[in-house]
């Protein structure tokens, strides 16, 4: 096989709760994730050295290079596998780039899956998930998919069962959020206002609500601790929240670290309402509309009888 195309979806923070900074710089989070409906592809291609190629959506804006994400995968499943393969990856990408919605943690996913099929190594999910710790935080879920609860830096992982499908509306900001700024934004808010920060927990309230399916409880309880350094970084996100709560958002968040704006609606058609709204008030580089959860990284070509997402030998998810 000479050829594989991957498709990976974006994550959506359903509750981020970020502890104190620790010793080595990073944070104790409770991550609750979300994968939906807006995909990136990527397709590697055998070849003998390593190359990336970028198009779609913001595209001058990610690296071609050895910074890529997606390269990096590439070259740590090669040396995890002991063996000098090569590969020329394309992306085409739909996630906004630095937006707050994983997109380069969702190529480096796909660029495991895509390369693992290429190379034949056969390696199972869990070694894609140790490889997948090591290049960022954000990757081993993306890996996964669905919904699920990730605790440490975000990369332990605990899926979760979601009683439904969850309809979306985001929107974009011109321009990106570096998320090492956000972090720090929010470090140096909360040493200005001196209150002691606690450990994160994960809100069980809104567990509950994803279990019920219940999109009204969901959307009341969608809390992100980031989002007041993304709003002190970025005050025009202000008022693209009060314009989505205003015509009827279930819930309106921050997506990570941001620029992303997402809305929690009641149904598909209201989604498609809240979107066209939201583009009349002007408040958004452009508007998406997404469901949740949805599966991760999903071979869409290659060989024969192998169009499916890879197994996770141990899934509860239910989700695939
Ligand atoms: P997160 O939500 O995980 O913090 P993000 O969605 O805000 O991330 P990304 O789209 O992953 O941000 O981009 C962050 C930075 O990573 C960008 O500045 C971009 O140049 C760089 N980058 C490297 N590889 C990629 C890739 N394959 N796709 C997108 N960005 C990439």
């Amino acid at each position: 096989m000479n050829s594989v195309t991957v498709r990976v979806p974006a994550k959506v923070n359903l509750q981020l709760a970020v502890g104190p900074l620790r010793d080595d710089g990073y944070h104790d989070l409770v991550n609750v994730f979300h994968a939906v409906s807006i995909f990136d592809e990527v397709t590697a291609v055998a070849e003998t050295g390593m190359s990336v190629r970028v198009e779609g959506e913001s595209a001058d804006q990610v690296p071609e290079d050895g910074d890529n994400l997606a390269i990096q995968a590439a070259v740590a499943l090669a040396r995890h596998a002991g063996r000098s393969y090569g590969v020329s990856l394309a992306i085409r990408k739909a996630i906004p780039v630095a937006g707050g919605m994983a997109g380069g943690s969702a190529d480096a996913a796909a660029a495991l899956v895509a390369c693992n099929e290429l190379w034949g190594l056969g390696l199972p999910l869990e070694d894609l998930m140790e490889i997948a710790s090591d290049l960022g935080s954000d990757v081993p879920f993306a890996l996964l998919g669905g919904t699920a609860v990730g605790t440490g830096r975000g990369e332990r992982l605990a899926p979760l069962e979601v009683g439904g499908t969850f309809h979306w509306v985001f929107a974009l900001a011109d321009g990106g959020l570096s998320t090492a700024k956000v972090y720090g934004e929010c470090d140096r808010i909360r040493q200005e206002g001196g209150e002691p920060v606690g450990h994160p927990r994960a809100a069980e309230p809104l567990l509950a609500a994803l279990r019920a399916g219940d999109a009204r409880a969901l959307g009341a309880e969608l809390t992100n601790d980031l989002q007041p350094a993304a709003l002190s970084l970025r005050g025009s996100l202000a008022r693209t929240l009060q314009a989505g709560r205003a015509h009827g958002a279930l819930g309106a968040i921050v997506s990570g670290s941001g620029p992303t704006c997402a809305f929690l609606a009641e149904s598909e058609a209201h989604a498609e309402t809240l979107a066209a709204a939201l583009k009349t008030e002007n408040v958004a580089r452009d508007v998406l509309t997404a469901h949740g959860p949805v599966p991760g990284p999903t071979v869409v070509q290659g060989p024969p009888g192998r169009a499916q997402r890879i197994p996770l030998s141990h899934d509860e998810s239910g989700q695939s």
